[in-house]
């Protein structure tokens, strides 16, 4: 299947191949053509599933034609939980408007940053990407209006409800227009998206993508059993032992994430932490630094880490396991993106090893559990896998 296959038009095709996508996921297959067709979508992916393009090229498709606007009135809105959601809708955004014929404009606005110079690039804008609190406070200054809105995007809508914006959701969609396209998109299908999309969605058509598309396969994963007191230098070892360009360690907690950059620092290994206790500036700082590669090793949180979208991410580091084995899939799906193959390691303590196998049962998967002191040799025979 090709991207000419599924209707859309020579100017995104263009763009497409800059992106060097070859072909479309199945997402995209099933999304676009009916996002064209201007149906309401219901879609059932997790973030990694190619969801943002299968909404964002039909939408610049169906914006071609038009003129821009010239007032604060944008045709488009996306909905996002979190900033960094939005920063990285807006990127895919302007990757795929900049070389078509007429420049689509698109910005992304969202909380704990200065409101003013979002204020002021509101004019025109066609791909309105705005996290909840922070648009209702511009609409609320009359920077924006959003009662001319065509077509609305709820990206992540589960964990919207999640982190509570229930609230601000149905303020916003009062003012909203009755008569519009609603593309919703969730990880999951539970009870309070199910009365959102009753709420929401007309007739919609439904486009799911199993979970299992897209995990364990193309991701090697490896667990080591440490004690306590050597899971940092056996960390050092394993960042200093392969030519892996870029690490993402996980930790369960800012402190372990805060003390964890500090101690690889002083022992020569530069890396930078990400987490909610970071302002706005220093996440979006230590993201692009990791993104162009100039920082080798980032140490995030379960929660800063959600929506981190960076391509073929080769390696994963669980420093310690996250409470969920929702949360351990979630992590380990950074590595192994768009076809590459990626490695994910976890370290295990002994206090671990029960949580490690209630995750590795949930997962459907077992990983062969080694001793630290087996790393790097060939034979894995010291291994040992978990009994039930
Ligand atoms: P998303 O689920 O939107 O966060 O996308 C996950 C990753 O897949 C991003 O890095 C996209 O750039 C990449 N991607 C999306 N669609 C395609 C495609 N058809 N071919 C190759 N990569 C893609």
């Amino acid at each position: 299947m090709n991207f000419s296959d599924i209707g859309l038009s020579k100017d995104l095709l263009s763009s497409i191949e800059r992106a060097k996508y070859e072909s479309p996921y199945p997402i995209q297959i099933e999304a676009i053509p009916a996002i064209l067709q201007q149906k309401d979508i219901l879609g059932l992916a997790p973030t990694g599933s190619g969801k943002t393009a299968a909404y964002i090229l039909p939408i610049l498709q169906l914006l071609l034609p038009h003129e821009a606007p010239r007032d604060r009135q944008p045709p488009v809105l996306v909905l996002v939980p979190t900033r960094e959601l939005a920063i990285q809708v807006a990127e895919v955004t302007e990757n795929f408007s900049r070389f078509l014929p007429r420049r689509i404009k698109s910005l992304a606005i969202f909380g704990g940053v200065s409101i003013n110079p979002q204020m002021i690039k509101l004019g025109g804008v066609e791909i309105l990407i705005a996290t909840p609190g922070r648009l209702i406070d511009l609409v609320g200054r009359n920077a924006v209006g959003i009662g001319r809105i065509q077509t609305l995007v709820l990206d992540e809508a589960d964990k919207m409800l999640q982190m509570g914006f229930r609230e601000e959701m149905d303020h916003l969609l009062e003012l909203l227009p009755k008569k519009k396209q609603t593309l919703l998109f969730s990880a999951t299908e539970d009870k309070e998206v199910a009365v959102l999309i009753q709420e929401l969605l007309k007739d919609p058509v439904r486009v799911q993508v199993a979970a299992e598309d897209f995990t364990p396969d193309l991701i090697q994963q490896e667990a080591y059993r440490v004690s306590p007191e050597s899971k940092g230098p056996f960390l050092r070892q394993l960042i200093q032992s392969g030519d892996w360009k870029q690490i993402l360690i996980f930790t369960s907690s800012i402190r372990t994430a805060d003390n964890l950059v500090v101690k690889l620092t002083k022992n020569g290994i530069e890396a930078t932490a990400f987490h909610g206790d970071k302002s706005q500036g220093a996440r979006t700082e230590a993201l692009s630094k990791f993104k162009s590669g100039k920082t080798r090793v980032l140490v995030a949180t379960d929660l800063a880490a959600r929506g981190i979208d960076i391509q073929a991410l080769p390696l994963v580091i669980n420093y310690e396991l996250p409470r969920s084995p929702k949360d351990y899939i979630h992590r380990i799906g950074r590595t192994g993106r768009a076809g590459s193959m990626g490695q994910a390691i976890s370290l295990i303590t002994p206090e671990e090893q029960h949580h490690f196998k209630v995750i590795q049962k949930k997962m459907g998967k077992w990983v062969i559990l080694v001793p630290a002191e087996a790393f790097g040799k060939e034979s894995m025979e010291l291994g040992e896998a978990p009994s039930e």
